[in-house]
């Protein structure tokens, strides 16, 4: 489902194109081959075939924040209250089944997009549950706001909580989880103990990180974040986030002067692409188009691997489902 083979290329530009598969060469009129000696040439050339590959595509939401933290924990009450986006909030697991995207605006200075994925759940890194799908969606983001329910009234232990949503991100990509974090404290409002928070709270200066108090539901402490957000995004650089491990184009020409020559008895066979493409644009039984078909086994070098084997008038070569006899 994700990652098979290569990124091949990476479109996250407007209008931006990318060229990833050469289209075969068209056929060519006779026109074409219209020269002071040959005025009225019959010969034509066939179009060939292009290639085929099968691509995946993968769309990818651009967002400049990532919302993470166990279902439940607030993400959706968070965004819609810093944003105009209507996620749907509910008191269950996974009430987030697709990705919400919110756009901040300016009352915290520049607007920026931020992503509401499904909760991440144990596993989701390897395919359990729902999470996977969606962790892809916050690979680009700049700034991952770790939302942690500090309330106690679900049972969640905050210091579990963060260390098993870092395992995932880290197990599903290195470069995710090192990924700037702030760490956001929900449910302030309805905390039971304060003693979870301030656990939190001392990991958090352990690991040099920033940590955020805040009740997405009464809206206490979320302007102090989001200004504080607003500024990380400011210092941030806009790098590419998603490595094009190489820049990839499918061309016909890769393959051109492939070609290979055997002997059996007798008989000369000769394979390949380059005999395929060369058979592919002449038309058996026109003069002019042999003339090129002979030209072109000079030029490709099969008329010299020929002669390395061997080849003798009256020897039949075999290319493709054609036969020939040689001439010296
Ligand atoms: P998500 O799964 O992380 O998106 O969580 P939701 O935003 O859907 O919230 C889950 C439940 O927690 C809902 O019933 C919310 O009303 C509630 N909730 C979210 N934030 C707070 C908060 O700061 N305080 C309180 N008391 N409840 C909250
Ligand atoms: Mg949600």
């Amino acid at each position: 489902m994700l990652r098979v083979g290569k990124v091949v290329a990476d479109l996250s530009e407007e209008n931006q194109k990318e060229l990833v598969l050469e289209g075969g060469r068209g056929g060519k009129g006779n026109t074409h081959f219209a020269t002071s000696t040959r005025q009225a040439p019959r010969f034509s050339q066939d179009g060939e075939k292009g290639l085929e590959k099968e691509l995946i595509l993968e769309l990818k939401l651009l967002a400049d924040v990532g919302l993470v933290g166990f279902p439940n924990v607030g993400k959706s009450t968070f965004l819609s209250r810093v944003t105009s986006a209507k996620p749907k909030i509910a008191d269950y697991h996974f009430t987030t089944i697709i990705p919400n995207l919110g756009v901040v605006k300016s009352i915290y200075g520049d607007s920026f997009v931020i992503a509401d994925i499904p909760g991440i759940i144990e596993g989701a890194s390897t395919g359990v549950g729902l999470g996977i799908q969606f962790l892809r969606h916050i690979e680009r983001t700049r700034l991952l706001l770790h939302v942690i329910d500090v309330s106690g009234l679900e049972g969640r232990n905050p210091v579990e909580d963060f260390k098993t949503i870092n395992d995932e991100l880290k197990t599903y990509s290195e470069k995710l989880a090192t990924r700037k974090q702030i760490i956001v404290a929900n449910k302030t409002d309805v905390m039971q103990d304060e003693d979870l928070y301030k656990q939190l709270e001392e990991l958090a200066s352990k690991k040099d990180m920033e940590i955020y108090k805040i009740s997405a539901a009464t809206g206490e402490g979320v302007d102090e974040l989001m200004n504080r957000v607003t500024q990380v995004l400011k210092e941030l650089p806009k790098e590419e986030l998603v490595e094009v491990e190489e820049r990839i184009v499918y061309t016909l020409d890769e393959e051109k002067d492939e070609f290979s020559v055997t002997k059996e008895g007798n008989d000369f066979i000769v394979e390949g692409p380059a005999a395929e493409r060369l058979m592919g644009r002449i038309n058996i039984g026109d003069n002019e188009s042999m003339h090129y078909f002979q030209k072109s086994i000079r030029e490709l070098g099969i008329e010299e691997r020929l002669k390395q084997l061997g080849i003798k008038e009256g020897d039949t070569v075999k290319f493709l489902e054609w036969e020939f006899e040689w001439y010296d």
